[in-house]
């Protein structure tokens, strides 16, 4: 079922966006090479828990952080620990502040020091897509609309879709109805309407799409190695559009 949030609702959303896109910055902020991923994390949980919220994902089906953090070849889900961070990495860093019984959920692909040609293009097709899906979203459009957009923009620039995880509806739960894939065909799925509140995040390969997920449960890799990268924004539907609940900038 997919719940139509209220103004009063839309603006605890806000405020927990608000507050996890804080925390994005934060992590773009502190991450270098030499850095753990575990400490990168608790910058993270740091940020959250020091604006009054508290991590969503942090025990989320038992995920142990604040964060979710996927380095090279991981595209999403990746646990937080040991791996220390190198120059030429690609780090995604997915996550979520949870207050007054709402999620926030976003996610960025932060470049550590000087990247790949390859990587770079990645990056930037995968942050482009996710913005012309943002920027198509209005009452009336339907979810193939904005899965197609996204395809064709990383297809089209030779990167890979991974169709076995999709973006979602947001509010007292992480994950809500509809499913937001990044694929689709234009004209089919669900028509968005004033209330929704979706998160649509694009997770692109370098190379095939296919992932596999690892015996820990939960860190999912490309298949063929390949980089992957994961960009995420939550919008609420507004009359005419919608509004970017994870950019600091709209609020
Ligand atoms: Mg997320
Ligand atoms: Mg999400």
């Amino acid at each position: 079922m997919i719940s139509i949030k209220s103004h009063t609702e839309i603006e605890k959303l806000r405020k927990a966006g608000y507050i996890t896109a804080g925390a994005l910055d934060a992590a773009g902020s502190a991450i270098h090479a030499g850095m753990t991923t575990r400490e990168l994390d608790r910058v993270v949980e740091k940020y959250i828990t020091s604006h009054g919220a508290k991590p969503g994902f942090k025990g989320y089906g038992g995920f142990p952080a604040a964060a979710c953090i996927s380095v090279n070849d991981v595209v999403i889900h990746g646990i937080p620990g040991n791996y220390v961070i190198k120059e030429g990495d690609i780090v995604s860093v997915d996550t979520g502040a949870y207050i007054n019984g709402y999620h926030g959920d976003s996610a960025r692909t932060f470049a550590v020091g000087k990247i790949s040609d390859e990587a770079e293009r990645l990056l930037k097709s995968t942050q482009e897509s996710l913005m012309i899906a943002v920027s198509m979203a209005a009452p009336g459009v339907r979810i193939g609309d904005l899965g197609a957009a996204i395809q064709k923009h990383n297809e089209d620039n030779g990167f890979g879709v991974v169709r076995e995880f999709v973006g979602h509806g947001l509010g007292r739960d992480l994950h809500e109805d509809p499913e937001v894939p990044n694929f689709g065909k234009e004209g089919h799925g669900v028509r968005l309407r004033e209330g929704m509140v979706i998160c649509i995040e694009p997770m692109i390969t370098a190379g095939d799409p296919a992932v596999r997920v690892l015996d820990d449960g939960w860190t999912v890799k490309t298949v063929d190695h390949s980089l992957a990268a994961h960009f995420e924004h939550a919008i609420a539907i507004t009359k005419d559009g919608c509004m970017i609940l994870s950019d600091p900038a709209s609020y």
